[in-house]
């Protein structure tokens, strides 16, 4: 059998499922007795003792393709259930548990084992194809735990007016935020393969254009880094109608806390507190001495950075400068005293070969690189101050896909209804309701819902936006300013 073909788009069908499952963290939220495997029935741990069909199941590893909601919809594979019993499939999954799925399903074969891997967006394997439908059972199992471990979408809220009743009577709201709400403003997403950032960085000789976020990169030459923050940083204290409408929320007492991604730092200049922030990647606020750990603020080097400079330390510019002036009052005393000057050179000889000119260390911005920890701050506060709070999470501008912020939805208690701003709508998690479109443009037409003003120069006083409900999705729409 011929695989369905990829479409274009980041939840192409070629991805595998481990890399899901990595980013899939609502485990992390499972208790002990769901994660309980003794609930997969014996038929299940048969089939995967047999040494057999564990080589046959290695193997394929990579030949397990995910399907999308809107490619069961559109029957792209044949055999598969329709998105209506995929929904159906999934949500009895989450009533009676894996057991009773298990019994009611596979052990009554009401439905075939390669038949329900449709059900939970996976695409039946090619090497399989033929196989008795036991062969199934291994992949089934991986299916169902891997959906049994998912938050279920809450099934009371759908529409744009149960999103506007969510944000006017949220008390504590987490806002989750990643680079599409700064692009607006020209602040490229350095993620993104169509920014111009990508085509520079492969002018440094980059094979893959995240190394410039390395930190051993950057330790082994700060130039690579330097050459493209420039670019990064703001260049003016301005924000988007999004950052806006963040400290709005703030203003009106609903800000739990903003998690962002983002390491431009601009919710600060939209006015969001510092304490209502948690920058999750780090940011330019603030810079260290990667030699002596001299702390400035980013206002410090921005002048440097901006001219594509590398800031030096000026901790230790100083100590440098002080110990030349030693050394030049000690050569002095040396020449003094011709027994103790022999003596100092012999003991000093060793410092004297490995002689270097001593240079500052490099400020580097406290945004967190590839290689190095995540700040503490996230988790503490997440899971000991935030998670009983939140009654309301709002994902805006990320796919996410990158820990830790990927992490949240599945660490908060199930029940905190989950909305989701974006352009393109995920698919390995399920939000209670998804708004689609420019974020600035759905932000700006919840707050006049709201009954709120949100006042922004790049929101036009007359802006009409249509929205449209995305067929076989009642609470998917698509925002889009009328007439544009
Ligand atoms: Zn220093």
């Amino acid at each position: 059998m011929d695989l369905v073909p990829a479409p274009s788009g980041e939840d192409s069908l070629k991805t595998p499922v481990v890399e899901v499952e990595a980013v899939d963290m609502d485990q992390l939220a499972m208790s002990a007795e769901e994660r309980a495997l003794e609930d997969i029935p014996s038929t299940y741990e048969t089939d995967s003792d047999d040494s057999e069909d564990w080589d046959t199941l290695s193997n394929a590893d990579d030949a397990i393709q995910i399907l999308r909601d809107d490619q069961i919809r559109d029957g792209l594979v044949p055999d598969a259930c329709t998105l209506e019993e995929a929904l159906g499939y999934r949500k009895r999954l989450h009533a009676i548990g894996k057991a009773a799925f298990v019994e009611e399903t596979i052990v009554r074969e009401t439905v075939t084992a390669k038949k329900l891997c449709t059900a939970f967006g996976i695409v039946p394997p090619a090497f399989l194809e033929g196989a008795p439908d036991e062969a199934y059972h291994s992949l089934l199992a991986i299916a169902i735990s891997r959906e049994f471990s998912r938050r279920p979408k809450l099934p009371q809220y759908n529409s744009i007016d149960d999103a506007v009743r969510l944000l006017r009577e949220s008390r504590n709201i987490i806002v989750l935020t990643g680079a599409g709400i700064s692009t607006s403003l020209g602040i490229p997403d350095f993620r993104s393969k169509d920014t111009g950032l990508y085509s520079k960085l492969e002018h440094l000789g980059l094979s893959d254009p995240q190394e410039v976020f390395d930190i051993s990169v950057f330790r082994e030459d700060p130039k690579i880094f330097f050459s493209i923050a420039k670019d990064i940083l703001p260049t003016e204290k301005k924000w988007s109608p999004t950052h806006g409408f963040i400290r709005l929320l703030q203003d009106k007492g609903k800000l739990l806390t903003n998690y962002t991604q983002n390491i431009d730092n601009i919710e600060a200049n939209a006015g969001v507190l510092p304490e209502k922030i948690v920058q999750c990647h780090g940011s330019f606020a603030t810079a260290t001495c990667v030699k002596c750990k001299f702390k400035v603020t980013g206002d410090e080097i921005f002048g440097e950075i901006k001219e594509g400079n590398v800031p030096e330390c000026t901790a230790c510019k100083k100590v440098i400068a002080e110990d030349s002036l030693k050394s030049q009052g000690l050569k002095r005393k040396r020449s003094s005293n011709g027994q103790q000057k022999d003596r100092k050179v012999s003991d000093d000889s060793s410092d004297e070969d490995d002689y270097e000119i001593p240079t500052p260390g490099v400020m580097k911005p406290d945004i967190t690189f590839f290689g190095e920890d995540l700040p503490d701050e996230f988790g503490e506060r997440l899971i000991h101050q935030d998670r009983e709070k939140a009654d309301l999470v709002i994902v805006i501008g990320t796919s996410l896909k990158v820990a830790p912020v990927a992490e949240v939805p599945g660490i908060l208690p199930r029940n905190v209804p989950q909305i989701y701003i974006s352009r393109t709508p995920v698919s390995h998690t399920d939000f209670d309701i998804d708004l689609l479109g420019d974020c600035d443009v759905v932000v700006s037409e919840l707050s006049r819902r709201a009954g709120w003003d949100l006042k922004h120069h790049m929101i036009p006083d007359d802006e009409k936006v249509d929205i449209t409900t995305v067929e076989g999705y009642e609470s998917r729409h698509v925002f889009k300013v009328a007439g544009a």
